[in-house]
């Protein structure tokens, strides 16, 4: 499990480029052996955090603080953490074996245990050994993404930090290499960072996920927090399909929506929020046979259904409005096209939620 030790400690890390605030005052604590993930639109700086906690662009104010000490100022090449990028940094015209060991090479240590080390590392990273003397050109994108993280874990480092690595791999693959990901976190117990603009890819691997908007953290959660609990409208759409009507909090306690007719029975809502966002996941969106089976129903009209693998995807209408549901495979609806249907949802399957 992961330790509670702070191994990172951010405080108002704040990176301003003419005038423009790309990282605003993040105040963050990175826990040993976490593999914490940064998550979040194009631009809202992701990137450029990473680049600071890595030593390769120079905060504008505000602390990075590594096991108590303040490094700020200490170059890249004389941090204990190590970059794995997105476009591979792999030496071309080497092998496999030598781009692995360059690492233990520039330490001096001695070809036997260079390539020993190799070799293992080549074996944690399910990468045949035969491939140790073959040139990087002639092994795939995946190989190649597998002989970077080699590299970096040679380099032995405190932390690694990862920059998009899988972005540029096909779908397949990457769900993959996310899984492996996974595994290679949790036999090496090495604190990772990592940063993806996708939160289905953040879920899937992380201890802890931070989502950035605007050069801010919005939420920082575990995935299940922010799957189940997210604090705005922004990250509640931030991942996958999601049921979101705007909604006012009547002076009883029920929600009303401009946009479909009715009172709804509310989840519990934070003081004093009158108007918000509804948000329903499809899998708790039902299809009613009586509109007592569930604390809210909606009269509509089945419009399309969508086959996800092991999941049906259902799209109602209801006005202008269009409800996601999702069932299993083995529990699909039997319903006809343009069918006229009842959903519903339990109050304490929803939650309402602020715009930001
Ligand atoms: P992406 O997912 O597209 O890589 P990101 O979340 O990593 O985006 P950043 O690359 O960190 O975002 O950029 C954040 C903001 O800072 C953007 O508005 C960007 O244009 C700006 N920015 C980044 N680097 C520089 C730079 N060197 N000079 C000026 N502005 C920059």
């Amino acid at each position: 499990m992961v330790g509670r030790d702070v191994i990172l400690y951010l405080k108002g890390l704040t990176k301003t480029f003419a005038g423009h605030k790309a990282v605003d005052a993040i105040d963050l604590e990175i826990h040993e052996g976490e593999l914490f993930t940064i998550v979040g639109p194009s631009g809202s700086g992701k990137t450029t955090l990473l680049r600071m906690l890595a030593g390769m662009e120079e905060p504008t104010s505000g602390d990075i603080i590594l096991r108590g000490e303040r490094i700020n100022a200490i170059p890249a090449n004389k941090r204990p953490t190590c970059m794995v990028f997105q476009s591979l940094a792999l030496f071309p015209h080497k092998e496999v074996g030598a781009n692995i060991e360059f690492p233990l090479k520039i330490r001096g240590v001695a070809p036997a245990a260079r390539k020993q080390r190799a070799l293992e590392l080549m074996g944690l990273l399910r990468l045949p050994e035969s491939y140790y003397g073959r040139s990087v050109t002639q092994i795939s994108g995946g190989e190649r993404q597998r002989v970077a993280l080699a590299r970096a874990l040679a380099f032995d480092p405190e932390i690694l930090f990862f920059d998009e690595p899988l972005s540029a791999l096909d779908y397949k693959l990457r769900k993959t290499l996310e899984k492996e990901l996974k595994d290679i976190h949790r036999e090496t117990r090495k604190t990772f960072v990592y940063i993806t603009h996708s939160l289905e890819e953040a879920m899937v691997m992380s201890d802890r996920i931070g989502v950035m908007r605007d050069g801010k953290l919005v939420q920082i959660g575990s995935p299940q927090e922010i799957y189940s609990t997210p604090n705005s409208k922004f990250v509640s759409e931030f991942i996958g399909d999601v049921n979101v009507m705007p909604v006012t909090v009547a002076d009883n306690g029920t929600l009303t929506s401009p946009q479909i007719p009715g009172e709804f029975a509310a989840p519990s809502i934070a003081d004093g929020l009158r108007d918000g966002f509804l948000v329903v996941r499809p899998e708790y969106l039902r299809f009613l046979s009586e509109p007592g089976d569930a604390d809210n129903h909606v009269p509509g009209r089945l419009y399309n259904e969508y086959a996800l693998g092991s999941r049906i995807q259902y799209h109602v209408r209801v006005g202008e409005m269009t409800f996601v549901l999702e069932k299993l495979r083995h529990e699909a609806f039997q319903g006809k096209l343009d069918q006229e249907v009842l959903i519903g949802w339990n109050a304490a399957d929803s939650i309402v939620v602020p715009d930001q």
